[in-house]
């Protein structure tokens, strides 16, 4: 499955200036293959391609671009472990949240077959003219897909399907860490039946002047990112020059609120996954665990103890749960957070310091009486660190939950549901898990508010994304 050139219009090409950069498994350090670096004349190549593949596209019926996602599924589902080889190897994730990863995003071409046949307009009459009101929902046009090395798989199926049920055709940018994944899905979607230039593949060691030639270029319409706030920030900036239609899925500062009346082993179980899932390198991630001081020994005691029963090592092997992180820095800022939090005055309870040897790895660490001034509770530690405090006042912890520009998904674990639906509606947060640590769905809306983004992938509104609304006001 290892493509390593650049895909454009339906074909591999080594790229125009032939410059290529290296991908290395994070558990080993060693290099895995060298990819195709894009650059501006790969830009112009796959917009020219995808301009010419947009028309016949967009034309056809919906129920033949839904046949084509639900193909698209098919065949990924039928190849689901030889993605999660290629994530795991690229990535670093351990094996089994890498075979999660593979069937959670080839759900996104199923999800997507359903509802590209769903793009519902409206009929009305015009309450005082009497002219009838017709609305109906468009392709927008070519997408610039920008995706993060932490899902290399699922971040760009999220957008890639949706664009497709819609009509719209993309350039994929994915990671530098992770291109490979995207690259491997490129023969099933072309067995599938995507047209060529309707998905087309630029990895590139120059992000930045690579995306900002495609958001400057007439033709692009839609702008769909997943990635940091700060480089979120950048590409909103260079999108309003020609007021592009932004998706932003940003980062995230997710508060995980334990109540006194909780069930504890519950929310042990969700808090495991809330902070695990990825080995805490997602936007999702329980980034504050605030534990009512009742119960706070008794959920400290048996988080730990889960955490302690996790084993860490090269997600290859089999019974790993915990692989390494992505990246040296990742894992160097991993590090710095636990000393800031630990010199402000917080307790280690379990790891703390990162091996020796080859490999980025961290252990599962849990901190407790972390200081609200700490860096990780105002910072994505996106790392396998846990950072309990406790709270005794409702009040006063969901203003703290609040205390923060993200706003992507907050937690809450409490048996008393209408307790629960209260604070649940008083998080300014676009996803909450209520008695859950996991809200991740392909049927539904995806997203943040405040700092955390802007759009929502997934449910129905992903594919809306991708469409531009017209109005006719018509009279016969
Ligand atoms: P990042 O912002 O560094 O990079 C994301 C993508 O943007 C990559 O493809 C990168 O090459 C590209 N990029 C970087 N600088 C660029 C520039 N100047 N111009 C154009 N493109 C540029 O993020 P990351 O480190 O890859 O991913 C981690 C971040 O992603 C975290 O903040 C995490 O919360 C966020 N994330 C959010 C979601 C969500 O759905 N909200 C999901 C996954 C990850």
């Amino acid at each position: 499955m290892k493509h390593t050139d650049l895909y454009i219009n339906g074909a591999w090409v080594p790229g125009a200036d032939g410059a290529r950069f290296d991908v290395l498994n994070p558990a080993t350090e060693e290099v895995i293959t060298s990819v195709a670096s894009a650059g501006i004349a790969d830009a112009k190549a796959a917009l020219d391609a995808a301009e010419a593949a947009f028309g016949d596209w967009a034309a056809r019926t919906p129920r033949a671009r839904s046949e084509v996602l639900r193909k698209a599924w098919e065949l990924m589902t039928a190849r689901l472990p030889e993605f999660a080889d290629l994530i795991t190897l690229e990535n670093g994730k351990a094996r089994a949240d890498a075979m999660g990863e593979a069937a959670y995003a080839a759900e996104f071409f199923r999800w997507f077959a359903e509802e590209a046949v769903r793009a519902d307009g409206m009929i009305t009459h015009a309450p005082a003219s009497g002219a009838r009101i017709i609305v109906q929902h468009k392709p927008a046009g070519i997408a610039v897909l920008v995706t993060p090395w932490n899902y290399p798989a699922a971040m760009g199926t999220r957008k890639i399907a949706p664009a497709l049920a819609a009509g719209c055709p993309v350039i994929i940018k994915p990671a530098a860490e992770t291109p490979l994944t995207m690259l491997a899905l490129m023969p099933l979607l072309e067995e599938a039946g995507v047209p060529k230039g309707m998905v087309n593949v630029l990895p590139t060691a120059s992000p930045a002047a690579l995306v900002d030639h495609m958001l400057h270029d007439p033709r692009v319409r839609v702008l769909s990112f997943t990635g940091s706030t700060s480089v979120g920030r950048k590409l909103l900036h260079a999108s309003a020059d020609q007021v592009l239609k932004p998706a932003m899925e940003l980062g995230g500062n997710a508060p995980l609120i334990v109540f006194e009346d909780a069930d504890v082993d519950a929310a042990v179980e969700g808090a495991m996954l809330a902070k695990m899932r990825n080995l805490g390198e997602a936007c999702t991630a329980a980034n504050r665990i605030y534990v009512h001081a009742d119960v706070a020994e008794a959920f400290t005691a048996k988080f730990t103890a889960a955490m302690a029963a996790l084993k860490m090592g090269n997600g290859a092997q089999d019974g790993i749960d915990v692989g390494p992180l992505v990246n040296a820095s990742t894992r160097d800022k991993v590090a710095a957070f636990v000393e800031d939090a630990v010199a402000k005055g917080a307790k280690v309870e379990l790891g703390g310091k990162a091996p020796e040897g080859k490999g980025y790895f961290y252990p599962p660490t849990v901190l407790t009486n972390v200081a609200e001034t700490s860096d990780c509770v105002h910072d994505e530690i996106f790392g396998p660190v846990a950072a309990i405090q406790t709270f005794t006042d409702q009040e006063d912890v969901i203003a703290r939950a609040n205390a923060t520009e993200y706003g992507l998904v907050a937690y809450v674990f409490t048996e008393d549901m209408k307790r629960g639906m209260q604070v649940c509606e008083r998080l300014e947060y676009g996803m909450v898990g209520l008695n859950r640590g996991l809200v991740s769905d392909p049927a539904a809306p995806f997203g943040g508010v405040k700092q955390s983004g802007l759009g929502r992938e997934g449910g129905h509104e992903g594919m809306m994304e991708f469409t531009e609304t017209q109005y006719i006001s018509a009279s016969w």
